[in-house]
């Protein structure tokens, strides 16, 4: 039997409603000869309410038991969505993640999957099951303990379910009809893209379109999964949506095929520190002992000898960071004679394959940004991609000016 995935994002199981109609979704697949594994998230919305009370009720939360919490959305919604599709006489079962066993690191509220044994559910699929509904975003480590993906984890729940299942297809459902050259909800101009090349979703991801978690498009891109984005409130068509695909499948292309932003980013700065061999390294390998996500990191010209380095990091991270630092300080690792932090920050970037082979794309960004006035604070660029960090207030209209700047909102 061809098989299937389906994924089911928040706002797509929100009300018993929503539930409903995406069941018949399923429903539709499943007499057109498939088999199917539905992946679902939780009631929009529930996560952050679970979060909300883990850190209510310990703001040091022991992270296993963050996970216990948080995972249980999923759990509601996978049972609900079994028995929705029972109601329409579509043979399910539910599965949490333990069950199937979903095996992942023992890195918790960070686990990465490592393996999806399919026997479990293979063997309800000979006894006629048509759909396994596995609640996404959830896993078992070695030790017994529930584990969760990070958040947005369901998509790579999904990716991974059809990569270990050989599914002819995973299509992510949510609640825009496919991946824009930038967020619809920032620019009313964002245009939809029929194709985005695995590489540039990669960047997008990773740099803040949350359409899709950066992990499952790596394991999409390493297992070579077809990946749709598409909306669950349209009208059923079998060409909608966008197609993450191989970049050889790609016919139009701008040298700039997205813009993305991080809005909650805050940069650091070390004030004279002193400027020798093994400074970089006594720093930043205290920021990551202290599990500390530096993004971009500038050096400054050095002065007799002494230098401020600065780097950006998500907000929530600087109380840890400036902790990390001083204890450093105390322990004689690293000399500096302040540490400044600037919270009002976010980081706007340009991505696309076509940079590869176009000069002046930085030149251009720098200008757009400059003709709005924008003040640039930290460049990063990679061989697909350009970052800046600039003042928060200004995010939408760099966003905007850049979405504008290189003629997104036309098919190249
Ligand atoms: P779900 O709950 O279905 O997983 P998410 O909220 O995680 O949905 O992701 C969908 C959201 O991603 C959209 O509502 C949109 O605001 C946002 N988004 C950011 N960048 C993009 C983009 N380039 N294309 C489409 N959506 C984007
Ligand atoms: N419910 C989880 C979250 O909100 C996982 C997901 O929806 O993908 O992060
Ligand atoms: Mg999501």
């Amino acid at each position: 039997m061809p098989l299937l995935v389906m994924k089911f994002g928040g706002t797509s199981v929100a009300t018993l409603d929503r539930i409903r109609r995406a069941a018949k979704r399923v429903g539709r697949e499943v007499a057109n000869g498939y088999d199917v594994i539905v992946i679902v998230s939780a009631m929009s919305g529930k996560t952050n309410e679970l979060v909300g009370w883990v850190e209510e009720t310990s703001p040091l939360f022991d992270a296993r038991e963050y996970d216990a919490v948080v995972s249980s959305g999923e759990n509601v919604t996978a049972g609900l969505m079994a028995l929705t599709l029972q109601e329409m006489d579509v043979p399910a079962r539910s599965w949490q993640g333990w069950q199937v066993p979903v095996q992942t690191t023992p890195v918790h509220a960070a686990a990465r999957i490592e393996a999806i044994p399919t026997d479990n559910i293979n063997a309800k699929f000979a006894e006629g099951m048509k759909v396994a509904v596995v609640a996404g975003f959830q896993g078992i480590a070695a030790d017994g303990r529930i584990t969760t993906l990070g958040r947005g984890g369901s998509d790579t729940t999904a990716v991974a379910f059809a990569a270990a299942f050989g599914a002819e297809r995973c299509d992510i459902y949510t609640d825009v009809d496919g991946v824009y050259t930038t967020d619809p909800r920032i620019s009313s101009k964002a245009r939809k893209l029929d194709r985005i090349a695995f590489e540039e979703m990669l960047e997008l991801a990773s740099l803040g379109a949350k359409v899709l978690q950066t992990r499952s498009v790596e394991l999409a891109m390493r297992y070579k999964v077809r990946l749709r984005v598409l909306s669950s409130f349209e009208e059923y068509d079998p060409t909608a949506g966008t197609l993450v695909c191989d970049e050889e499948e790609i016919m139009e292309s701008n040298v700039v095929s997205g813009v993305a932003y991080s809005r909650d980013e805050a940069k650091v700065t070390l004030i004279s520190v002193a400027d020798r061999p093994g400074i970089a390294s006594a720093i930043f390998g205290t920021l990551s002992e202290a599990a500390v996500n530096v993004d971009m990191i500038i050096q400054n010209i050095s002065e007799e000898g002494r230098t401020d380095m600065t780097f950006s990091c998500p907000t929530n991270q600087v109380a840890r960071a400036d902790r990390a630092m001083q204890q450093a300080r105390e322990k004689g690792l690293v000399n500096f004679h302040d540490l400044v932090v600037d919270n009002d920050v976010c980081k706007v970037s340009v991505v696309g394959i076509g940079m590869r082979s176009h000069t002046g794309v930085a030149a251009k960004m720098f200008e757009a940004l400059s003709k709005e006035g924008i003040n640039i604070k930290v460049i990063t660029t990679s061989e697909i991609k350009i970052s800046v960090l600039i003042d928060r207030k200004y995010l939408e209209l760099a966003v905007q000016a850049l979405h504008d700047a290189f003629g997104l909102e036309m098919a190249g």
